[in-house]
């Protein structure tokens, strides 16, 4: 039985103002049967760590390097992450893939990182809009989780996140059908890898899920959480995320 993960992506958001949102968030889940994790801005790791207590909610980084130290001026690499009290950390998201140009090969590189560190990674992946309209989504999803994801992964130590790139921020859900379909894909591929440990891996959806939209997608299958951009900013938005996802 998978244990159901909401993990949220701050992104370039948060200052220590912001920590006011991790006491509404725990307040709000005190007990939660989940996997609640938030992944803040770098500078906010050992501060969240620090103020959320004893409470479960786990705290990641958004990206690492590959290699553990070294001259990479403004790189965190995944036993920094480790040492700040980060326990998983976001690997390619299709805005460091986009902004970074960070390829599969790089990705799966920074997911050996985050092993070595033990940190499972959050690893990303999904097709563009042209892709989607191309009718190749399947083809750009396989390859990028082919490229991305660690011959030594396991469920347990990784976790893959299915965000289509023109649902990221934008408002737009795939339909039902499409995410029943990319998950399936994913979990047959993972099959084919991974043989029947690929049971044991979490696939998250994430594209502009709301509270508004959880239940819906959470009801899916082969849907084990999410990844939540802007909606995990606030507690008011992502308790009822955090809801349905315990409920589904
Ligand atoms: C994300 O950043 O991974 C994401 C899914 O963002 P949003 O929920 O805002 O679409």
């Amino acid at each position: 039985m998978r244990r159901k993960l909401a993990a949220g992506n701050w992104k370039m958001n948060g200052t220590a103002a912001d920590l006011a949102e991790i006491a509404a968030l725990i307040a709000a889940n005190p007990a939660p049967t989940i996997d609640l994790l938030i992944c803040p801005p770098a500078t906010l790791i050992a501060q969240m760590v620090w103020s959320k207590k004893n409470h479960p909610l786990a705290v990641g980084g958004q990206d690492c390097h590959a290699k553990a130290a070294g001259a990479h001026t403004g790189d965190i690499s995944a036993p920094m992450l480790a040492a700040a009290g980060a326990s998983h950390v976001i690997l390619g998201h299709s805005e460091r893939r986009t902004d970074h140009g960070e390829t599969d090969a790089q990705v799966r590189a920074k997911a050996q990182a985050a092993l070595a560190a033990g940190l499972p990674g959050v690893i990303c992946m999904g097709e563009t809009r042209a892709a989607r309209a191309a009718g190749t989504t399947l083809d750009v999803v396989g390859r990028q989780l082919a490229g991305s994801t660690p011959d030594t992964a396991t469920g347990a130590t990784a976790v893959i996140a299915y965000e289509p790139v023109w649902a990221i921020g934008t408002g737009l859900v795939p339909t039902l059908e499409q995410i029943a379909e990319v998950h399936g894909f994913i979990r047959a591929e993972l099959a084919r890898r991974f043989g029947a440990d690929a049971q044991a891996f979490r696939i998250l959806y994430g594209g502009s899920v709301k509270p508004g939209n959880a239940a819906e997608i959470f009801a899916v299958a082969d849907v084990d959480g999410a990844l939540v951009g802007g909606a995990s900013l606030k507690s008011a938005d992502f308790s009822p995320i955090i809801a349905a996802l315990s409920a589904s």
